[in-house]
């Protein structure tokens, strides 16, 4: 090729190779070429493999959809660009005008004010109950009932789901139910083996693992679920950016590593509270006093997660106090970071509640919840004694 024939502007091939990169690649390019109009219609419908347009499926995506779908046991999924559009992609996909939610009253709080807030602006009724009582699930039922809604473990007060109650009931009734397993993840729980229509994750979470991604997923069993959400995700721009993808794919190697440290710093943790005097009482599914521990050990086999919650005797300056004392463990309202993250739901997920709302759910000033990190176990004790001694040093 004579050098006037080239143009610097996107000419480039990439060069052919025997040999492949054992790393995934990352492919941002929104657009993908086809040879002529014959390919490019195969590829639409689906005879031949590959890509189009970034918003509508791309390769860092569909990979890293393809492993949390092994790892959910799900028949097929798709990725999205927060936890929030994974929620939003279930109600844009499978509602029809009229239609009736029941959702778990503890659910993550933005999702509580898409359901209480946001749908009924569009004319959807949403009724939040207690998931860990299928009764009162099946109480809140109506004939236009399309759709019920649990996490498995509850943010922050760590309620388990009646998932196996709830199942029966949603066959019973013809609901679709859809599972929020960001808290349990499949290592702990896989909600398809016990029925679930749909599950759903904040990969930002555990999954990722880093904090440096904002990324969601949703996948079902049955392939008309499965292409409602595909749907939904392409029409409405809930797509999944391809570098969050291949971030989180990265995260995913080590995944399993982090969760079982972690699972095991949290049991550690959860004991070594309730022992420091000036904390009030430790919300551990693990632990017998637990208002779920039998629901837990029949759903979960032992495996409790990383995040424990306790409620300290304090006021927010023994709060703040604690929180200072904590030098080595982040304040930030997130969860299922590698390293211990501390998140104080009143000043934060709950602040939208009243003081009474938040009562009623059991969270009081003085309620801190841990997400556990991977650190040695020593130093975590050290840091929360410490901690847990400042607070009770400032209400003295
Ligand atoms: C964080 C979270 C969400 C929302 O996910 P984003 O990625 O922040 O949009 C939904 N459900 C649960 C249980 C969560 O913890």
């Amino acid at each position: 090729m004579k050098p006037e024939d080239r143009s610097v502007v996107r000419r480039a091939t990439l060069p052919l190779s025997e040999t492949r990169p054992l790393v995934t690649p990352l492919m941002p390019s929104t657009v993908y070429c086809a040879e002529d109009a014959d390919r490019l219609d195969a590829v639409y419908e689906g005879r031949a493999p590959g890509y189009s347009y970034a918003r509508e499926g791309h390769p860092n995506a569909a990979l890293l959809a393809d492993k949390i779908s092994w790892m959910e046991g799900a028949a097929g999924g798709v990725m999205t660009s927060s936890g929030m559009s994974a929620i939003s992609a279930v109600f844009l996909a499978l509602l029809e005008k009229g239609d009736h939610i029941v959702a778990g009253n503890q659910l993550y709080g933005r999702c509580l004010r898409l359901l209480t807030q946001d749908l009924p602006r569009l004319g959807f009724e949403a009724s939040l109950v207690d998931a860990s009582d299928a009764a009162a699930v099946a109480a809140a039922l109506r004939p236009e009932t399309k759709l019920l809604l649990v996490e498995v473990v509850a943010n922050p007060t760590l309620r388990v789901a009646d998932i196996k109650g709830l199942t029966r009931l949603a066959k019973e009734r013809g609901l679709i139910f859809v599972v929020d397993n960001t808290f349990a993840t499949p290592r702990a729980f896989r909600p398809f083996d016990q029925g679930a229509d749909i599950v759903l994750h904040s990969v930002t979470k555990l999954l990722a693992g880093h904090s440096d991604v904002t990324l969601g997923y949703v996948g079902a069993q049955e392939a008309a679920h499965n292409e409602a959400l595909y749907d939904a995700v392409t029409t409405w721009g809930l797509n999944a950016s391809p570098f969050d993808c291949w971030l989180a794919e990265r995260g995913l190697n080590t995944f399993e590593l982090r969760y079982d440290r972690s699972q095991e710093n949290a049991k550690a943790l959860a004991d070594h509270l309730r022992g420091l005097p000036g904390v009030l009482q430790v919300l551990y599914p693990g632990e017998d006093d637990h208002p779920d521990a039998a629901l837990a050990r029949d759903l979960l086999q032992g495996n409790y997660s990383h995040m424990v919650s306790f409620e300290l005797d304090a006021r927010r300056s023994g709060v703040n106090a604690f929180l200072k004392a904590a030098r080595n463990i982040a304040f930030a309202p997130t969860l299922g970071d590698v390293g211990t993250t501390i998140s104080h739901p009143p000043s934060s997920s709950h602040r939208a509640l009243t003081v009474d709302e938040r009562a009623a759910l059991g969270i009081s000033e003085g309620f801190i919840r841990v997400s556990v990190g991977v650190e040695d176990i020593a130093l975590l004790k050290r840091e929360f004694s410490a901690a847990v001694a400042a607070a009770r040093q400032d209400g003295t």
